[in-house]
């Protein structure tokens, strides 16, 4: 038997998240792609692991006092995360999110005890955009710190600590290449550093959705977006401060639709329950496992981020009436 150790604090339920074969994936590709499931965390997202090192952080810097408040702009996972955090450690959370986020995550942030104030979606250049009302907020507030998920760095020293080694030791030294999508950039910057650290040859390639500025960043040196996608948490329009000297060495474009099929297929083949940016991310191990078959590496091995857990799109990815308004396929088993 090879139980997990205990753990006698609920914060080390954080990470150390089981690592995947994903057998789809992996005949499409010709080679091995993995799955970190992050969706095991406390919070079932990757986040939880931005949300305590970014908590920590603040202590550690003297900025957030006993009994203080959190405030953070944020999709949702990061504000479940941060308020899982915060109700372990007595702090208050205040979370600001645009009103089109999915109404689980907002149900979720509610159910937690986090104080949820919602503003319209709107540009960055715009004062009203979240992350820019999040940061008054805490401003305003006696006591609070401003999570500043995307500019603060602390998000990616999470990845660089944490999920980078347990990748390396979860494949046992020996890995090809490690993509995922870009939301604050924590994950890929943090990931790809932390890898590199252990093997300069380990291939870092971002995955991103259609609407995002970071494809065209990486292959030409221009922010440019085109298209849209539905997926939340993932496409970003700037270079964040966690992205700054990420080790991107090669780029996938990925729509929803790419997306959405791995999404239907690691449920109904492998009944593995994802959000869309899961599905586009393990499109993106694809495409990154096939470049490195194509140049003649053997029997590669692709590592890429399960996200979230698909539970929490109930009402949109999971449901035939807000797939096909958004002019997406709809699951053959949902209609
Ligand atoms: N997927 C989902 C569902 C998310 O909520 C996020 C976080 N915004 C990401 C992917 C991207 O993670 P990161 O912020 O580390 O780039």
């Amino acid at each position: 038997m090879n139980a997990p150790s205990a753990r006698t604090n609920t914060l080390d339920l954080i990470g150390n998240t089981p690592l995947v074969l994903l057998e789809g994936p992996s005949s499409a590709a010709g080679c091995e792609i993995w799955g970190k499931c992050e969706f095991a965390n406390p919070g079932a997202s990757v986040k939880d692991r931005a949300a305590l090192w970014i908590v920590r952080d603040a202590e550690n810097r003297g900025t957030l006092k006993p009994g203080g408040t959190i405030v953070e702009g944020t999709a949702g996972n990061t504000g479940i995360g941060l308020a899982l955090v915060a109700n372990a450690l007595g702090y208050k959370t205040v979370i600001v999110m645009p009103e089109t986020q999915s109404r689980e995550k907002m149900d979720t942030l509610r159910a937690l005890g986090a104080e949820l104030v919602l503003v319209p979606a709107a540009p960055f250049s715009n004062p009203g955009h979240f992350v820019h009302t999040s940061r008054r907020l805490a401003e305003e507030t006696e006591g609070a710190v401003w999570a500043n998920q995307f500019d603060n760095i602390a998000n990616r020293k999470a990845h660089i600590e944490s999920t980078a080694p347990e990748l390396w030791e979860q494949l046992e030294g020996r890995i090809d290449g490690f993509t995922c999508a870009a939301g604050t950039g924590g994950t890929i910057a943090g990931v790809g550093l932390g890898l590199k650290a252990f093997d300069e040859d380990i291939r870092i390639a971002l995955t991103d959705p259609h609407g995002a500025a970071l494809y065209s960043y990486y292959a030409c040196g221009e922010l440019k977006a085109e298209g849209t996608s539905v997926a939340e948490g993932i496409g970003q329009g700037r270079i964040t401060a966690n992205l700054e000297g990420a080790p991107i060495e090669t780029q996938f474009r990925i729509s929803d639709e790419e997306g959405l099929n791995w999404v239907s297929r690691l449920l109904r083949e492998e009944g593995l329950c994802l959000g869309l940016s899961s599905g586009i991310n393990v499109a993106g191990a694809v495409e990154l496992g096939r470049q490195l078959v194509a140049e003649g590496r053997e029997r590669p091995r692709v590592a890429t981020i399960l996200c979230d857990t698909g539970f929490r799109y109930l009402s949109s990815l999971y449901n035939a009436d807000w797939l096909k308004s958004k002019g997406l396929p709809v699951f053959p088993w949902l209609t």
